[in-house]
């Protein structure tokens, strides 16, 4: 790995310690398999999969990646974790789907498979990342005119904070300490800004909320925290 890559060695790190309870549902990657489904209904709500070439950045052990292949999409997940990898590979065969995983940056990607997918996924990926708007000009490259974007990831301001590290890695433990860096939050508006200088359309912003009483996971207008965003790759358009 260069230095002047667009990773950070001790994110890709954190994922690797983890790497072995990826599909163990009540380690620390419950949230990721709790919204799991909402996620999905989301995407597949606003595109079409099935026989469409879908790649998913920053797949880590393949939660949404599976979950993409059954919905007949021929994906492709990438991700630069070693070990997050061979969990993705080894559990494709227990759960006998054909994904392609690859260890790759979406920007070396980018200049191979320039032009090549109808759907590009980054979820939960741009914050740990030095330079995300790096990552919205791979998706630009590597998508068709027309082609769908869905990005998620944690907006930045005191409510956040409070929820996101204060609540989730210190009074619910979630997450482990040390899972979000509060610096590499984004805002939406940040996100969308970055999206329009790459020629992407917004179609929707929705908040992905956590009710800790009722251990309950939902999708709305409240984006305070977590938040997902559909973008449609539009070059031509005036
Ligand atoms: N997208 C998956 C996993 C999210 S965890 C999901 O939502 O279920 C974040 C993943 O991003 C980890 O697997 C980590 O290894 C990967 N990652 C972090 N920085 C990356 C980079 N620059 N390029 C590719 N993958 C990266």
């Amino acid at each position: 790995m260069t230095t002047s890559e667009n990773v950070d060695p001790i994110e890709i790190q954190k994922f690797e310690d983890m790497a072995r309870r990826w599909w163990d549902p009540s380690s620390e990657f419950k949230p990721l398999h709790a919204i799991n489904p909402l996620r999905m209904r989301y995407i597949a709500e606003r595109a079409d999969l099935a026989g469409k070439r879908v790649l998913d950045i920053g797949c880590g052990g393949g939660l949404l990646t599976e979950a993409l292949a059954q919905a007949e999409a021929s994906v492709t997940g990438i991700d630069m974790g070693t070990l997050p990898l061979q969990v993705a590979k080894l559990h494709q065969h227990e759960s006998n789907l054909e994904i392609e995983y690859l260890q790759s940056t979406a920007e070396n990607y980018a200049e191979q498979h320039a032009g090549t997918f109808d759907v590009v996924t980054c979820l939960e990926m741009l914050e740990h990342v030095p330079d995300p708007g790096s990552i919205i000009n791979a998706c630009a490259k590597l998508l068709k005119p027309g082609g769908d974007l869905f990005l998620s990831t944690i907006n930045r301001n005191p409510k956040s904070y409070l929820f996101a590290i204060i609540g989730a890695e210190y009074l619910l433990q979630l997450l482990p300490r040390g899972t979000h860096d509060y610096q590499k939050f984004i805002r939406p508006s940040e996100l969308a800004s970055s999206l329009r200088t790459h020629q992407f359309d917004l179609r929707d912003l929705k908040g992905m909320t956590y009710n800790p009483l009722t251990q309950h996971y939902g999708l709305g207008e409240d984006t305070d925290v977590n938040y997902l965003m559909h973008a449609r790759y539009e070059p031509n358009a005036l």
